[in-house]
């Protein structure tokens, strides 16, 4: 294998081998080895490596130019790209502001809301609730919403810490409700955070739809979406949709609010909808709010890179890309063939206790207890054990050991969006050949 440079670094030492080329949901390293993304990179390359449509359409733009200050210009590619992502958002979200990644996605929706709130007389208002587990980025502002030791850890005393609420982890719950009362139950424990933080305090609530990273493809009782967003007009608290990974598609849906029918007042996105092509985010907010910005002198907030020609062509390209094969159709149902064969799984592995998920946001969770939900020891390092042994066997997944208060390992399984039936066997037949080592690495029962 040949190392990383060593002037290079990111959070490990672990060595990876050099990325030589992509095609489809295919990668290949330097020695010709082939693997199948099946995390799209980091639930990224929603539409697939080397799109020639998309490569071509960004030629286009970088022989033109490839940098303009969006003080200095207007481009076409920011403006149609604004056009476009607006008619794909719930009604009244139609201003758009661009950014380069999810952490920037979601500073700017907070910082849009808190001046909004203060252009409004409502300056006492500045807390913005998130849940734990959380994922909203890693820079210092997103990092408070995104809490919990295991990512604020050393750089807790940096920032000012946020409110949280227990993420609807309703799988673990072990009680006699209904999943709709449960729903109902996560729900108004954002009703008594507001209250018990002081209604006139409290800014806004961010959440991931369907939870990534942080809670592996979580999805709440259909009660939980509405429920929030009742109580969020009921206090004038700002509803922000982190759909960061959710968006662009993934869940199948262009948004996962779209499955509940729930328009929050600003969406943070990005991850898809630059797909690995261009560092891009977006945010969607109402046009009342912005338009009280810029009547207050402006919005006081901006990147050097955001709206640049280049990613706003990737992001371009790739909407249309999506919609020229329907590849959100695709996503939908792609996502319930391997819904089903992860849920089959469940038969011959004891030790997976929860699959779920949405569209092509998919995860299992591995426990040493279905009854209980108990977590496999620490020690097993199952996280980090399967995702290995899934690369060496050419299959990239992507996992987490976290779960709140309760520590928990799961591994999603989130393909581009234009996988095949046959790919996902592809993807079915290495899972299960990794997840037999893992077994009998540890001596845990595989039912024949
Ligand atoms: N929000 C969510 C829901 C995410 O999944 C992520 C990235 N995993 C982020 C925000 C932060 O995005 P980035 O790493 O691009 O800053």
């Amino acid at each position: 294998m040949t190392t990383a440079p060593s002037h290079l670094f990111y959070q490990s030492r672990q060595p990876r081998p050099f990325l030589d080329r992509g095609e489809g949901i295919y990668l290949f390293d330097e020695s010709g080895k082939r693997y199948i993304d099946g995390s799209s990179g980091a639930m990224v390359s929603n539409i697939g490596h080397s799109n020639p449509t998309v490569l071509a359409k960004m030629k286009v733009q970088m022989d033109k130019a490839t940098f303009g200050y969006r003080l200095h210009f207007s481009t076409h590619p920011s403006e149609d790209l604004a056009a476009k992502l607006a008619g794909l958002m719930p009604e009244g979200l139609d201003r758009i502001f661009f950014v380069s990644g999810g952490s920037e996605a979601v500073e700017t929706a907070e910082k849009l809301a808190r001046q909004y709130a203060v252009t409004q007389g409502q300056e006492s208002r500045w807390k913005v609730i998130s849940r734990t587990p959380a994922y909203h980025g890693g820079t210092l502002g997103a990092l408070a919403l995104t809490g919990g030791k295991l990512f604020a850890g050393p750089f807790a005393p940096m920032f000012q810490d946020m409110p949280h609420v227990k993420a609807p982890q309703t799988y673990l719950d072990r009680d006699n409700l209904t999943d709709e009362e449960r729903g109902i139950k996560y729900a108004e424990m954002l009703r008594e955070r507001i209250e018990a933080e002081g209604p006139e305090t409290v800014l806004a609530f961010i959440m991931e739809p369907v939870g990534g990273a942080s809670t592996g493809a979580l999805v709440a009782p259909d009660s939980y979406y509405k429920r929030i967003r009742e109580i969020c007009d009921e206090y004038g608290v700002f509803l922000i949709y982190d759909e960061v990974m959710t968006g662009a598609g993934r869940t199948g849906k262009f948004l996962a609010c779209e499955h509940w029918g729930i328009t929050p007042d600003i969406i943070a996105m990005s991850k898809g909808l630059g797909a690995g092509y261009a560092p891009l985010g977006a945010v969607a907010a109402r046009s009342d709010m912005v338009e009280a910005l810029l009547d207050a002198g402006g919005f006081l907030h901006g990147f050097t890179y955001a709206g640049n020609p280049l990613s706003c062509s990737a992001g371009l390209a790739v909407l249309e890309e999506m919609e020229d094969h329907d590849i959100i159709g695709n996503c939908a149902r792609m996502g319930e063939v391997l819904m089903s064969r992860l849920e089959g799984l469940m038969e011959r592995y004891p030790f997976i206790g929860h699959v779920r998920g949405k569209g092509l946001l998919t995860a299992f969770e591995m426990v040493s207890d279905r009854e209980t939900m108990a977590p496999l020891p620490k020690e097993m390092n199952a996280y980090s054990e399967l995702v290995e042994l899934a690369y060496e066997r050419g299959l990239i997944i992507y996992s987490r050991r976290t779960r709140g208060g309760v520590e928990g390992d799961h591994f999603l399984i989130c393909p581009p969006l234009i996988v095949t039936e046959p790919q996902i066997g592809e993807i079915m037949a290495i899972l299960t050949d990794a997840l037999d080592t893992f077994a009998a690495n540890h001596d845990l029962p595989v039912m024949e």
